[in-house]
């Protein structure tokens, strides 16, 4: 269990981020991600060994802190940590080694994202901003090869930070840990939207485009940019753990 501490593979900027990105699972976990024990995150090694992901067999809420993760270099191979490796690791290896900009990814099965993911119709926006997000068609097994987490780590082009997997999930990744976790919230939340104007039974107009775009460039802003909402999403996880939610883990289950 220790052996990633005594290997000094770790250095203390390097746990204190991968700490955090035990939170952000968490507070994916409180935001519609949780499905399970399905569901993964990584970020990439900053010392160029592969990435860190989640260990399988735990869910989102579950993942504690930086033992709760292992490190795998970019063809899979496990370098470190006791936990069991999740087979669709090729999303993360191919979303790094596609896109140099990001180092931070996740891999999820949110309730409203996998039933728009089958929708034949870009997602559109209501009140939120920003392109359609791209939408993986290749298949909807198991992103389980090195070839498969290519092609799908090439559908989010050259500046997509999100992707719908047909009739499977999301992907979603960021510069940050906080930009990939505001990513996933912000996809799951407008396929929440789209699917409810799709049930609704009244007359509907879409927002202009350039207000649209007006609106999301003073957004950040008004919020406080993304360390607003990361904190305020912060707050909430550590009010959601003091009242004891079952789905949040108060200790590592290694
Ligand atoms: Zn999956």
């Amino acid at each position: 269990m220790d052996d990633l501490r005594k290997l000094d593979v770790i250095s203390p900027a390097l746990r204190q981020e991968l700490d955090k990105l035990a939170k952000g699972a968490r507070i994916l976990e409180l935001n519609g991600h949780g499905d399970r024990i399905f569901g993964h995150v990584a970020l990439r090694d900053p010392e160029g060994r592969g990435f860190w992901l989640k260990r399988h067999n735990i869910s989102l809420g579950e993942v504690f802190d930086s033992r709760d993760f292992v490190l795998l270099d970019f063809d899979g191979n496990q370098k470190h940590g006791p936990g069991k490796r999740h087979s669709e690791w090729p999303i993360h290896a191919g979303i790094f080694l596609a896109r140099p900009d990001l180092n931070v990814s996740a891999h999820t099965h949110p309730f409203h994202s996998v039933i728009y993911s089958a929708v034949k119709k870009p997602l559109g926006s209501v009140s939120g901003a920003g392109k359609p997000p791209p939408r993986f068609e290749g298949t909807s097994e198991f992103i389980d090869t090195p070839e498969l987490g290519h092609a799908l780590a090439a559908s989010l082009g050259k500046d997509a930070k999100m992707a719908l997997m047909r009739h499977h999930g999301v992907i979603f990744a960021g510069r940050t840990i906080e930009e990939m976790v505001l990513a996933g919230i912000e996809i799951e939340q407008r396929c929440q939207q789209m699917l409810a104007v799709a049930s609704a039974d009244l007359p509907f107009e879409w927002p202009d485009a350039d207000e649209l775009q007006r609106k999301f460039g003073s957004t950040a802003k008004r919020v406080g940019g993304p360390s607003g909402l990361w904190d305020y999403y912060c707050r909430v996880l550590a009010r959601a753990e003091l009242q004891g939610d079952p789905r949040l883990s108060h200790k590592c289950l290694l």
